[in-house]
């Protein structure tokens, strides 16, 4: 849980530090990737080389730890290669149970890697913990959820996944990407480990790419973790771990601006003619909003929506806009939205009509205009 502070003051002050030599109110960036030995030939102090660790760093998941309310957090050079550490991490012939609506990265690392890493996996509707309760072997050691999933907004209860899990002794791993740590703490609901793609909102103006595991324990697996993150290497550099930290300090209040355009801009979309469905949880039409709204203090930045039309008509919805740019990822300030099915390739499983919004900061009064005209 998190402790003391409010999210805004942990945002700012959880990577300060002031104790460089200079006493400069910002951290500088230290670029050095190695570090003097004592005399005796080891390590002084707690940093060898900056593979193994790195001040920058250090504040990154010091911060990136305090937002969650975990003891520990690994920082990685991209959230793909932090969900891999997880999956690496877990002993040989675990099973796993995975969200069948999950990032379409996620899945195709199991179905690319899994075998080899010598692991067993399920994918199945986890918004029905029935569906997580049959699909439990006896070798089942970790859940994985994503809720808001990725795209079709299906909400997963997590504090009956949680529960369920302590019950067969296996841990949860919760992707926060989307809801963020201020719309969603996945550890208060019993999570042991939360995900966080940081190229997204913490990032927030899509120019850095990074990842984050993040533990409740300094525990066993969070362990073997890090020494995945030390040994493999995929670290991200001091210079983003600065920039990072840089754009965490206001990334609470733009997170809550991202909540409210989002809201405005669905409730558009779900009046429009052209509009067959939208998936936002903070409608109350949303087949999750009930749970949502019970552990969810905001229903974050991402929209998806069907639109009434063929494959190639919502191709060229998505090509009229003026003002929201083309282009994949979220979690940017500007807005972006794409035709997903086209992002994800043929292994995509998003309907033909689908389309992915990531509301942006700009005023929603211009995006619902540019939604007007581009929907016409
Ligand atoms: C982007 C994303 C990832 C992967 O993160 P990268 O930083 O692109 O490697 C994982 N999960 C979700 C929900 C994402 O949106």
């Amino acid at each position: 849980m998190r402790k003391n502070k409010n999210i805004e003051t942990i945002a700012i002050h959880g990577s300060l530090d002031h104790s460089s030599g200079s006493r400069s109110v910002v951290p500088p960036i230290e670029v050095s990737t190695n570090f003097e030995h004592a005399e005796t030939g080891h390590q002084d102090g707690d940093y060898l080389y900056t593979r193994h660790s790195n001040p920058n760093r250090l504040q990154l998941e010091k911060v990136l730890a305090e937002l969650e309310g975990g003891e520990a957090c690994a920082a990685f050079s991209s959230g793909m290669a932090a969900i891999g550490s997880v999956f690496q991490a877990m002993e040989e012939g675990s099973h796993i149970i995975v969200p069948e609506d999950v990032y379409h990265g996620t899945r195709k690392t199991l179905n690319t890697f899994g075998k080899r890493w010598n692991l067993e996996f399920t994918f199945t509707d986890m918004r029905d913990l029935e569906h997580v309760q049959n699909n439990i072997r006896p070798n089942t050691k970790l859940i994985y959820a994503e809720t808001p999933s990725n795209p079709l907004m299906h909400i997963t209860d997590l504090e009956k996944v949680c529960a369920l899990a302590k019950t067969i002794n296996a841990k949860v791993c919760v992707d926060n990407t989307w809801p963020s740590p201020l719309n969603l703490n996945p550890i208060e609901f019993g999570a042991d480990l939360v995900m966080h793609s940081t190229t997204k909102y913490l990032a927030g103006h899509s120019d850095i790419l990074g990842g984050a595991i993040i533990s409740a324990k300094q525990d066993e697996m969070f362990d073997r973790i890090r020494s995945i993150q030390q040994g493999q290497g995929a670290v991200p550099s001091a210079r983003d771990c600065w920039l990072l930290c840089r754009s965490i300090r206001s990334f609470p209040y733009r997170m809550r601006a991202h909540n409210e355009n989002a809201q405005k801009l669905a409730e558009f979309l779900s009046d429009h003619p052209k509009v067959k469905e939208v998936y936002y949880p903070g409608l109350e039409s949303h087949q999750g909003y009930e749970i949502a709204r019970a552990q969810m203090s905001g229903f974050g930045g991402m929209i998806s929506f069907l639109f009434d039309g063929t494959e190639q008509e919502s191709l060229k919805a998505v090509a009229s806009s003026k003002l929201i740019t083309r282009a994949t990822s979220l979690g940017g300030i500007e807005s972006t939205w794409e035709h997903r099915r086209s992002s994800e390739g043929e292994q995509s499983h998003s309907p033909k009509n689908l389309i992915r919004l990531s509301v942006g900061l700009e005023h929603p009064d211009d995006l619902i205009e540019d939604l007007r005209q581009a929907l016409d």
